[in-house]
């Protein structure tokens, strides 16, 4: 009666990762619309938990390695050094990766270039179209992004919780070496310059739809990278179109629906100032997946594995947003710091300390917004 155990549309991190958690416990069909590799708009900074997800998954990705931010406004900057340290990656490898290690696994079937184009949630299954074909599954992990047309069929309740903003982003060639992520606070947007590898850097402009609007062709990004090297000191030479995405969170979605989990982008966008969206995608695809494998493995109902994943993913996505508003608190804060050290409640960044200002300014009302974190 069913094709497989679980259908999963989208097969980028969250997808991915639900998938190697659920190989060899059932029968999983794995869709993408692309092919992979592919390119994909992100900033490209991963967090020390996130490479530490990806060595737990078996994934040794080539990484640069950093140790912090360093947030400049005008003449004023600030760095912030967490000792953890993060992680530059190139998405079009990693994901090709983390997809190929899925792949690999057990009871696996990926149906990479077929967009879902239908759903249906029944009472006891689940029925997935594509242009190509109609399986039947038991549950669904919905794992298509941000956008998630999925989501959007089944009428998923959404809410956005702030004016949603827009990105564009691109690899250029450098012969400048960073050790932190440069965060540019411009009247208009925000830039981040984020080393990928030695050599080449992932640049990435933030803003509302008419700031980034002059950035649509080649030329205006060439004058705008000009600019943006004059103001942390480096060469930058474009190496693509920039990719751009429309409407960036904060956004989220209820994690379970009928039979459906919703994990990564399509359940909770994360401010992607704070670079913790792919880790939240891995470690709530890897949570979706592990509590649908208790019920196959006999371990789990659906009804407790569901509220289980609930709990987890709002946990999760609730800890991931104390860091978030951390380095927003900089960012917002910056004309008015001098010095400041501080650790955060959530425990993600227990070890993020800040140090090393130049500008001046007056000492403590940033202390006092993350210790309310
Ligand atoms: C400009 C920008 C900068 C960012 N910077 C960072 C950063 O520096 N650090 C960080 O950690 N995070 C960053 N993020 C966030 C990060 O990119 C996302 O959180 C992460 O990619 C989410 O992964 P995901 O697997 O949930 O979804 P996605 O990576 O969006 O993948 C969704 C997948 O679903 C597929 N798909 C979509 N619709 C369908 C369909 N109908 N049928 C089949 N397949 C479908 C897509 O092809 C895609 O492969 C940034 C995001 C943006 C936009």
């Amino acid at each position: 009666m069913f094709d497989f155990d679980v259908a999963i549309v989208g097969a980028s991190l969250s997808g991915s990762a639900a998938a190697i958690e659920l190989a060899a416990v059932g029968r999983v069909a794995l869709f993408d619309k692309s092919t992979f590799p592919r390119r994909k708009a992100c900033g490209e900074g991963l967090s020390a938990i996130g490479y530490r997800t990806l060595q737990e998954l078996g994934i040794a990705i080539p990484a640069q390695r950093l140790f912090g931010y360093r947030i400049a406004q005008g003449d004023r900057n600030v760095t912030v050094s967490s000792q953890d340290g993060a992680f530059g990656v190139e998405r079009r490898v990693l994901d090709a990766m983390v997809l190929d290690r899925a792949s690999r696994a057990e009871g696996i079937t990926t149906c990479l270039g077929e967009k879902v184009r239908g759903i249906e949630l029944r009472d006891d299954r689940v029925i997935v179209s594509t242009g190509a074909s109609r399986v039947v599954a038991r549950h669904v992990i919905i794992a298509d992004g941000a956008q998630s047309l999925t989501a959007k069929r089944l009428d998923v309740p959404t809410r956005q919780a702030r004016r949603p903003r827009f990105a564009a982003s691109t690899e250029c060639e450098t012969t400048s070496t960073f050790e932190h992520v440069q965060i540019l606070v411009r009247p208009d947007f925000e830039v981040y310059v984020t080393p990928t590898r030695p050599g080449s850097v992932n640049i990435s402009f933030v803003g509302d739809r008419a700031s980034l609007g002059r950035l649509v062709s080649p030329d205006c990004v060439r004058a705008e990278l000009n600019l943006v090297g004059e103001l942390v000191g480096a060469d930058f030479v474009l190496m693509e179109d920039p990719l751009g995405v429309g409407c960036l969170g904060p956004l989220s979605r209820t994690p379970v629906f009928g039979r459906a989990l919703l994990a990564g982008d399509a359940c909770e966008t994360l401010d992607p100032i704070c670079g913790m969206g792919m880790t939240h995608a891995l470690l709530s695809g890897r949570s979706a997946g592990a509590s649908l494998a208790n019920v196959f493995r006999g371990e789990s109902s659906w009804c407790l594995a569901a509220e289980q994943y609930r709990q987890a993913e709002r946990s999760l996505a609730r800890r991931l947003r104390g860091y978030s508003r951390g380095i927003h608190a900089c960012v917002a804060g910056l004309p008015r710091i001098s010095l400041l050290r501080f650790a955060d409640r959530s425990g993600i960044a227990s070890r993020l300390q800040t140090c090393s200002v130049r500008g001046g300014g007056v000492y403590g009302s940033l202390l006092n917004t993350v210790g309310a974190l």
